[in-house]
């Protein structure tokens, strides 16, 4: 009824990487309600995070005016009240902050680091790693893709030559089969989710892999519920199958890829009979699916955070591009790679080269030609060839006191990191830390000024989703207060740093893209601005974008994919004695991330209000816990209590503990150890000892 509403923006969900297009409804000021529309990716469809969570934008504890921590504060810790801070902090003038924020970062070069954000636009996030390169000399910056997909990324830029997926998941629709693995999408992108039944209904072969079982075992051909951690012994007797029948394309092989032979003699070490034992999948069910899959007309391939966050990311990816391309299953409809990424803009952020080793576009730091391109774009900055550290490296050189500042905008190493109480620890002994966010969350409670910034819906910029479609974010309402746009704050500062900056709209920032990112040809501000999406690579000015690509070359030398064998390494801890079981740690479907936006969300945070794990009714009935009572869980980082839920999708030897909570956070568990290649820590493995509370 339009009668509830004043006025209705068009925007995309703040949330995950599907990129839902919404309706906001406005009246007096404030969002009443959100619809789905006809976006590219949700054709109308929301999920309950879409649909409900979006008043924490009103919340009383969004941060109105920039806050400079008193002189008699207490010592730093994780102690202050996000609705009462008045003991550790004090309001300050824009000015006075902005000064202050300035003078603890300006000459300092390489004691400075970043994080930026990939809930910003792609706008922010570009600026932000340009404002630690051009104003500090070095590649210190990093996002959260470190704790996401950047071991997929490093795979596929290895061996498909683009980091992006290479056909949107609406493609299921013409697709014979799929396989969805290390990934719940019914919770973690369930508006995808919504595709994958519908093929699944209309007779396409669903086939699921995952160590817990999850919503989509029910509408799957196959379930392979593997043993965590046994990814790369599964799929490479998948493979050996398809080499051992003959199933492989060959002609796609001889035309499309690389080092076929050495993939193929590899894969002779890993007969299924051998690998069920170690898997825990059963010889005939490798065998069917390999059969399934290197039979079909099109199959498609979906991962998530299940395959990218071990110490062996990157070879469980190498897995599934090398299972594609020697079925030819790329390049076609109802082909492709895919893998489902997280936030809404975590793959804007990443093109826009808000990542250690790469310039906006993938383009790599220690090429000179590049570098100076961008110099030259920029105006000025001379800035080093050699790679810049990572989330968990910055963290470490803190440690070592070799950084001593750092920016930090909409992350929250506080709660996201592994081994978090090692990150805190980094936070409180830096010696200027400069946070820029909506709430005074866990990683502001370690800040020497805090800048109020605004909300997803009270900005305009443009954001890409994980099928490549960039999309244009507009705001519905005002700020609170005196919260100001992401993109302004970093130009104020970047100005007291001494940058030759004078930004006065997104647009500006998104022209100057456009010159160093081959990727935006064809897509302008004014044509997202009239057609909501653009999917990259777009042809011609007239071009939609294309959903499919590399169909007759990849981006590699020779236009040839590459097979890259991958040899099977152990989790780096194992369970003994002391810590006897599995720790896994993932998300739930009605809180996002480090919970600050949805815990503040009325409807969300009632359904889910407490810190919980899961366990199997068995483990529980030993442990002598009632569903509901509650357990300690204890690795060789830390301890916490929570509450147990019985969950039979749990192995009985496992603990699946979601991250949202900070009064029983996950990360106190979680292993640092990273994946070398990606350098994204082992989320998804540790020894964990459970006993009663
Ligand atoms: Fe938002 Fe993702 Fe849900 Fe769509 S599926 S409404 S983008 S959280």
């Amino acid at each position: 009824d339009s009668a509830d509403f004043d006025e209705e923006v068009k925007s995309v969900c703040p949330f995950c990487g599907v990129g839902c297009q919404v309706s906001l409804k406005v009246k007096d000021g404030r969002v009443k309600y959100v619809d789905g529309i006809d976006g590219p990716a949700n054709e109308g469809r929301l999920c309950v995070k879409g649909r409900f969570g979006f008043d924490y934008i009103h919340h009383p504890h969004r941060l109105t005016k920039p806050l400079i921590r008193r002189a008699d504060a207490p010592p730093k810790g994780l102690n202050v009240d996000p609705g009462d801070w008045s003991t550790h902090f004090r309001e300050a003038s824009w000015d006075e902050a902005l000064d202050f924020a300035a003078s603890g970062l300006k000459g300092r070069g390489r004691e400075v680091a970043g994080f930026g954000s990939a809930k910003c636009t792609n706008e922010e996030a570009y600026l932000f790693q340009k404002f630690i390169r051009q104003g500090f000399g070095h590649n210190n910056v990093d996002h959260c893709t470190r704790l996401c997909h950047a071991s997929s990324v490093a795979a596929l830029m290895e061996n498909v030559g683009s980091g992006a997926v290479t056909a949107t998941f609406n493609q299921i629709e013409n697709a014979d089969v799929a396989i969805v693995i290390g990934a719940n999408p019914t919770e973690n992108h369930p508006v995808a989710a919504t595709y994958f039944k519908q093929f699944a209904k209309r007779g396409g072969k669903l086939i699921v892999m995952d160590p817990r079982g999850q919503a989509l075992k029910r509408h799957a051909t196959h379930m392979l519920q593997f043993r965590p951690g046994a990814d790369v012994s599964m799929l490479n007797a998948i493979m050996h199958v398809i080499v051992e029948e003959g199933l492989y394309d060959e002609q796609y092989i001889q035309a499309m890829t690389e080092n076929w032979e050495a993939e193929k003699a590899h894969l002779a070490n890993f007969p299924p009979e051998k690998m069920a034992g170690i898997c825990g999948i059963d010889a005939e069910t490798l065998r069917a699916v390999a059969r399934d899959f290197a039979t079909a007309k099109a199959g498609m391939i979906f991962w998530g955070m299940g395959v990218s966050q071990h110490i062996h990311g990157t070879d469980n990816s190498r897995c599934l591009i090398s299972l594609a391309l020697m079925t030819g299953h790329v390049g076609r409809p109802g082909t492709g790679l895919h893998p489902l990424r997280g936030q809404n803009n975590v793959q804007g952020a990443s093109d826009a080269g808000l990542i250690p080793m790469f310039l906006p576009d993938y383009q790599s730091v220690t090429d000179d030609g590049v570098r100076s391109a961008f110099s030259e774009i920029w105006g000025s900055g001379d800035w080093s060839s050699e790679k810049g550290l990572t989330v968990t490296e910055i963290m470490d050189a803190v440690h070592e006191d070799k950084i001593k500042a750092m920016y930090i905008l909409g992350e929250n190493p506080a709660m996201s990191d592994p081994d978090v109480e090692h990150a805190r620890d980094a936070l409180a002994k830096l010696d200027h830390l400069v946070v820029q966010d909506i709430f005074l969350t866990e990683t502001a409670n370690y800040a020497d000024v805090i800048l109020p910034a605004t909300a997803f819906y009270e900005k305009t910029g443009t954001v890409t989703n994980t099928n490549r479609q960039v999309q244009m974010g507009r705001p519905a309402v005002a700020p609170p207060g005196e919260a100001r746009e992401d993109w302004a704050i970093t130009t104020e500062l970047a100005k007291r740093c001494g940058l030759p900056w004078d930004y006065t709209h997104p647009r500006e920032v998104f022209a100057e893209m456009k010159s160093g990112m081959a990727s935006l040809n064809n897509i302008t501000w004014e044509r997202l601005e009239g057609e909501g999406a653009v999917t990259y690579p777009s042809l011609s000015p007239e071009d939609p974008g294309q959903a499919i690509v590399f169909g007759d070359r990849f981006p590699r030398a020779e236009g040839r994919a590459r097979f890259t064998p991958a040899s099977v390494i152990p989790p780096d801890e194992t369970p003994d004695a002391d810590y006897p079981m599995i720790l896994t740690t993932g998300r739930q479907l009605e809180h996002w991330h480090t919970g600050s936006m949805t815990r503040r969300s009325k409807v969300l945070d009632a359904v889910e209000p407490e810190a919980n794990c899961s366990l199997h009714p068995s483990t529980l009935r030993k442990l002598d816990v009632e569903p509901g009572g509650h357990v300690r869980l204890t690795t060789r980082r830390g301890s916490i209590r929570i509450m147990a839920r019985a969950d039979r999708a749990v192995a009985p030897d496992m603990v699946f503990v979601p991250f949202a909570y900070v009064e029983a956070a996950a990360n106190v568990l979680t292993n640092p150890a990273i994946d070398p290649y990606g350098k994204i820590p082992e989320f998804k493995f540790a020894a964990v000892r459970v006993e009663k509370a």
